[in-house]
């Protein structure tokens, strides 16, 4: 039986959270359409928590119960030397598992140096294997460069690899098949997320969103039939469809059609180190002042727990309450 370590991250709702989510920067080399602005002001750059910032913070975080932590940004490969805050965090005592989220453009040069440092899940996002749909959804012209970044991924030896595209009605419909067989075909996971409302522009609707069901429609419909894997995580937001016919299976992330906030066990904090309780938060609790300010462990501990103390019981974006943060996905990490 496991126990729950002094002053777990335990909800008011009864909700323990286990996993933080850690950007390192809101800088991108994309511009995707769905999470940042064509033009955009970064955060200088002493504003960002330096690595052994982060570490602290973890470290601390671990303590308390946090036995997960993905890096993402913005794009996280952009940080110079990320392979040194993976080493870092590696060793925490009680950390089992560090993984990274990236658009995998620089990941020809970096997969190998992140292998050594002791990553193992990684996420690459991908939308589209049409150059031109590519060009269009991120507003730059590197498609070759993130497929070669997969292909980088699996030969060093990463793994799982998994590639997520998010899912917009009028653009996803033509990829979930093509995407899937290149997936299948390389050995790498293929993950659907559902298109959420934090985009620079404000146009998301939920008309906008193409759902998990209508997805494993079109996949049943070139592959056969699906079913749940029997492997799922009841508290991952992912929910795994195994293919019945044939070996391989697809997740999906479905926060609209299935909002997951009853199981919900993350934290997150942004690059400037502010700390977040829910993606759609439109509070946050700054960390950055008790580290910089001289604050013992202790303070970052309050923090944490007041923070999860605070969280409500779930977005409320399928209803007329549902207000969008002020936030971008680039710049809370998504
Ligand atoms: N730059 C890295 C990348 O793209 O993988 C990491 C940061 S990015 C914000 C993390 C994930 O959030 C990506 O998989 C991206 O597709 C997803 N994302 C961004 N905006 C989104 C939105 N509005 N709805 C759903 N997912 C979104
Ligand atoms: Fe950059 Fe990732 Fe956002 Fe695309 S989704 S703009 S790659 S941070």
């Amino acid at each position: 039986m496991s126990h729950a370590p002094r002053g777990a991250l335990v909800d008011s709702f009864g909700r323990r959270h286990n996993n933080l989510r850690l950007s390192v920067t809101d800088r991108c080399n994309l511009r995707c359409v769905y999470c940042m602005p064509a033009e955009v002001t970064f955060l200088p750059r002493a504003e960002l928590l330096s690595f052994e910032e982060i570490e602290r913070v973890t470290r601390v975080a671990v303590t308390l119960g946090i036995d997960k932590v993905r890096i993402t940004g913005g794009e996280p490969l952009l940080r110079k030397d990320l392979s040194r805050l993976v080493m870092m965090l590696s060793a925490i005592p009680g950390l089992v598992d560090v993984g990274l989220t990236t658009n995998g453009i620089s990941l020809p040069q970096h997969a190998q140096a992140l292998k050594d440092a002791g990553l193992k899940r990684i996420n690459i996002s991908l939308d589209t294997l049409n150059p031109a749909k590519f060009q269009q959804i991120t507003r730059r012209d590197d498609f070759d460069r993130v497929i070669e970044g997969i292909l980088a991924a699996r030969a060093a030896g990463l793994g799982p690899v998994k590639v997520n595209a998010v899912a917009i009605r009028g653009f996803t419909e033509e990829e979930v098949v093509p995407l899937t067989a290149f997936a299948l075909e390389h050995g790498v996971e293929m993950r659907f997320i559902e298109y959420m409302p934090l985009d620079a522009g404000r146009t998301w609707e939920r008309e906008k969103v193409l759902f998990a069901a209508e997805m494993i429609a079109i996949l049943e419909a070139a592959f056969g039939p699906m079913k749940p894997s029997p492997d799922n995580d009841p508290r991952a937001p992912a929910v795994d469809y195994d293919f019945v016919e044939r070996p391989g299976s697809v997740g999906f992330i479905a926060s609209v059609s299935r909002p997951f906030c009853m199981s919900c066990n993350r934290l997150r904090l942004t690059a400037e180190g502010k700390l977040r309780n829910c993606l759609f938060s439109l509070e946050e609790t700054d960390l950055r002042s008790i580290l910089r300010g001289g604050g013992a462990d202790l303070a970052i501990e309050r923090a944490f727990q007041e923070s999860v103390a605070s969280k409500w019981e779930g977005h409320e974006i399928n209803t007329s309450r549902f207000i969008q943060p002020e936030r971008m996905m680039h710049s809370i990490g998504g």
